[in-house]
């Protein structure tokens, strides 16, 4: 790895800095493997990749923090490295907390030998009382040969050594909690559970590091530069480096940044779990989570989501974002790169006969962007028999003038209607020298065209909960949205037969969408499409 910073505008860009950099750069991305990545995890893993990879020629480690034996699975491995993969982020080695299980239960031994820390079989509500009231523990002095053999017997799994957890001799009394002899080996938390085998090491050990033990010892040892958390470990900072100078182990940089959240979005994984289990979505995928492969699937493009997560930048302010913003970002990124479609209403469409329109149907060559030749081409079909959206016909006058798009003015004729009903058809007559910049009404069409119109279901999808943000105490089944989604039929144009799961489209006045479905792979060998939301005031 280069020390140089990898292109001048790396960093300049997002106005994101980093101390110390000059050296190298070495980062790492430490998800729990215990469920699927979500949107929030993207900022911390955008972040690492672009100091890695981006601002600076350096190193992203992901290094899974496999130190919770009872909720970690190698299936969530698997999906969390896909989903890197998924969001381009480029990882040059993957480890796990666990592959050094041994160097940190030795840096355990060398703390207590160091008189760094002690065994201690205080009862856990008494030491959660102790701490409070900066108390010390009654094993605080302890001689070194007592602990060493009690960490002993607490990784031998002895009902003694079960009794026990290994705390870091820092200070009882200090005004900062995190510093207050913190808990660096225990046995598991089964909560009730049967114990399990660790996924990797299985039942070499009975005992595991904490987070704050590891965290650092790791980082040190695997080379990590810069440390990336977010600001609620800042009372913790202290500690860390702590440890690596008890140790007297390779010191390394820690970089804040601030957790994001969502409006009407959970990310706690037991509720997630929960709408998964329960049916309320249709799984991890289900384009209404905010897990990654929810937000992709309902139409968020990498680039956006990376835009995004990197203007955050160092920001301390943990927000409830709103998800308007970050659709709009998507959306500007999408319009001048996305074909251009028409499409209509299937249950409501309107058939218009043409007058002084052609004699039998033609097709033309049309750019599939007006201000993008670079997206192509598309063959237009013309007719004299056009079908056009309910809506938009339900408002037109008798002799008004309105705008066919991309074909040109037409005067409505014979409005059809029963008194309450629906317009079942109506008569136009074609007017090209008609001036499109007089009418008022530009509606989209398509061409009968002997049943080769693509049939396709245009979903679209709301928000799980009706609240802004859930309180901790709030309970998910309370605010859940009973309707989160709606599917209309649509006919679309021929050339969407071309089109394949993952494309992106306009169609005219109707939105953005994402193909989740090429045409035959959906319910009958319908074309399946989400709209992509865009970002407006409404969603
Ligand atoms: P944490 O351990 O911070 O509670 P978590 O348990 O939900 O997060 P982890 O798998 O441990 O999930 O997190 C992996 C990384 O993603 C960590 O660096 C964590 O701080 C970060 N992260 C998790 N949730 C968010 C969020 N909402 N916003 C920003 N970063 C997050
Ligand atoms: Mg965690
Ligand atoms: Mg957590």
């Amino acid at each position: 790895g280069g020390r140089k910073p990898k292109n001048n505008k790396g960093g300049a860009n997002y106005n994101i800095g980093l101390p110390n950099a000059d050296k190298g750069v070495v980062t790492r991305f430490p998800p729990e493997p215990s469920g699927y990545m979500h949107i929030g995890h993207t900022k911390a893993a955008l972040l690492n990749d672009y100091f890695a990879n981006e601002a600076f020629d350096g190193k992203l480690i992901v290094r899974f923090d496999d130190t919770n034996p009872s909720k970690e699975k190698q299936e969530y491995e698997d999906a969390i490295i896909e989903d890197t993969k998924r969001l381009g982020i480029k990882i040059d080695h993957i480890t796990h907390t666990s592959d050094y299980f041994k160097e940190i239960y030795e840096a355990a031994e060398k703390l207590i030998k160091l008189g760094h820390a002690y065994a201690d079989d205080t009862d856990p509500e008494v030491q959660k009382e102790d701490r409070k009231n900066r108390l010390p523990s009654k094993c605080r002095d302890r001689p070194a040969e007592e602990s060493l053999a009690m960490l002993k017997e607490m990784r031998d799994g002895t009902d003694l050594g079960r009794k026990h957890c290994i705390r870091a001799r820092i200070a009882h009394d200090s005004s900062n909690g995190s510093m207050r002899d913190p808990i660096i080996y225990r046995f598991p938390n089964w909560q009730g559970k049967e114990p399990a085998p660790h996924h990797r090491t299985g039942w070499d050990w009975n005992i595991y590091p904490t987070y704050d033990f590891a965290c650092p010892v790791v980082d040190s040892l695997e080379g990590v530069t810069h440390a990336l958390r977010t600001t609620e470990y800042a009372d913790r900072n202290e500690q860390y480096h702590w440890f690596l100078n008890a140790l007297d182990i390779r010191r390394v940089n820690l970089w804040e940044f601030s957790r994001i959240n969502f409006i009407r979005t959970f990310l706690s994984k037991r509720k997630l779990t929960k709408v998964v289990e329960s049916g309320k979505v249709r799984g991890w995928d289900d384009p209404r989570m905010p897990t990654v492969r929810g937000i992709l699937r309902r139409g968020l493009t990498v680039a956006a989501l990376r835009e995004f997560m990197l203007k955050q930048g160092p920001s301390r302010n943990v927000v409830n974002m709103d998800w308007n913003s970050l659709w709009a970002t998507n959306k500007r990124l999408l319009d001048p790169v996305v074909p251009r479609f028409m499409a209509v209403d299937k249950e409501n469409a309107v058939l218009a006969a043409i007058t002084g329109g052609p004699e039998a149907p033609y097709t033309e060559e049309r750019p599939k962007h007006a201000k993008n030749p670079d997206v192509g081409t598309k063959l237009v079909r013309f007719s004299s028999r056009i079908l056009l959206d309910q809506v938009d016909v339900a408002t037109f006058a008798p002799n008004e003038e309105i705008t066919l798009m991309s074909w040109g003015n037409a005067i409505v004729k014979d409005i059809n209607k029963d008194a309450s009903g629906p317009i079942k058809d109506i008569g136009l007559q074609l007017n090209l020298e008609g001036d499109f910049k007089k009418t008022e009404k530009k509606v989209n069409w398509l061409a009968e065209n002997e049943g080769k119109l693509v049939e396709a279901e245009l979903w679209d999808f709301d928000y799980l909960i009706t609240k802004d943000s859930l309180d901790k105490d709030d309970d998910l089944e309370d605010f859940l949205n009973p309707v989160t989604e709606t599917m209309t039929l649509a006919l679309c144009d021929a050339n969407l037969a071309d089109l394949k799961e993952g494309d992106f489209l306009q169609l005219e006045r109707k939105g953005y969408f994402r193909v989740d479905k090429a045409k035959g792979d959906g319910p009958e060998g319908r074309m399946v499409m989400f709209k992509v939301p865009a970002g407006g005031s409404k969603q």
